[in-house]
């Protein structure tokens, strides 16, 4: 009689535990936000080389706001707060200015897209950079108390560019981080050892660029390709307009694609207009 009342007893429990359960692994689920830094107007030829050269477009500028269980993280930080509200000669001067036309308002502004999905810029754990270009870099220096994941060439590369890659490189944007906390990498890490959080080395555009390959539990894995493939007419054979290494560029194209089908993915795009648009910018995947 007493051993009846027991497994009776318990039927209830174990729902209310499975329910528990269930909440608990809903929580640590990482969720991704996609966001724009405001767009640059710029002619698709410095995207595509020797296609579609002329044509004046308005790029999105793609950045992410990451939450695993472990720490929020940012893939990219966007073009300065600086360069805001038409500030932007003041900041990186006419030539630059010119040649790429940011159009960014304050809400923009890596940091609006926080306090918006209710986070603190103290919030950030941790800050994984594509590269360190004006557009993906360029408010670094909002995260004194975050580590920095870069390769070490790109560093490098930053701080010392070659002249015919300096344009790109605004070095007010990390002057005063040189004794920020860097985790320097010199090839591909699996930032918290669960294969959730990948960065993959695809150098090319840049000595050190890196795109980032996150696993959702329901959207599937997917390939933050950053520069490595601006867009989807460089994953079709378009060379990209801007690289340091041609040969590793398109090494780099083809590694991601590989790893896209071998996973079963998506790549998204750094300045993918079309797919940008066709994305979800308020809420998060999962
Ligand atoms: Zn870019």
């Amino acid at each position: 009689m007493l051993f009846k009342k027991n497994k009776f007893n318990i039927i209830p429990l174990i729902f209310v535990t499975l329910l528990f359960n269930t909440a608990l692994i809903a929580e640590e689920r990482v969720k991704l936000y996609q966001v724009s830094s405001g767009v640059l107007k710029f002619d698709k030829g410095w995207l595509t080389a020797m296609k579609d050269v002329g044509k004046i477009l308005e790029f999105p500028v793609a950045m992410y706001i990451i939450e695993h269980p472990r720490g929020l993280l940012l893939y990219d930080t966007g073009m300065n707060v600086a360069v805001s509200d038409d500030g932007c000669e003041n900041y990186w001067g006419k030539g630059l200015c010119s040649a790429f036309q940011p159009i960014q308002k304050r809400d923009e502004v890596i940091d609006s897209w926080l306090s918006k999905f209710g986070y603190k810029v103290s919030d950030v754990k941790y800050v994984i950079y594509s590269h360190m270009h004006l557009d993906h870099a360029g408010n670094m220096e909002m995260f004194p108390d975050a580590v920095h994941v870069v390769q070490k060439e790109e560093l490098k590369a930053a701080w010392w560019p070659e002249k015919y890659q300096a344009g790109a490189f605004v070095l007010k944007d990390y002057d005063d981080a040189r004794n920020f906390n860097y985790l320097q990498l010199d090839g591909d890490y699996d930032l918290f050892g669960d294969g959730k959080i990948v960065v993959l080395d695809t150098k090319g555009h840049t000595q050190g660029h890196q795109s980032l390959m996150v696993e959702l539990e329901n959207t599937g894995t997917l390939f933050l390709a950053g520069d490595a493939i601006y867009t989807p007419e460089n994953e079709s054979g378009a060379i990209p307009g801007i690289t340091w290494n041609t040969y590793e560029s398109m090494k780099s194209i083809d590694r991601l694609k590989m790893l896209r089908d071998t996973h079963q993915g998506e790549i998204w795009y750094s300045h993918g207009i079309e797919q940008y648009n066709s994305h979800k910018h308020d809420a998060y995947y999962d």
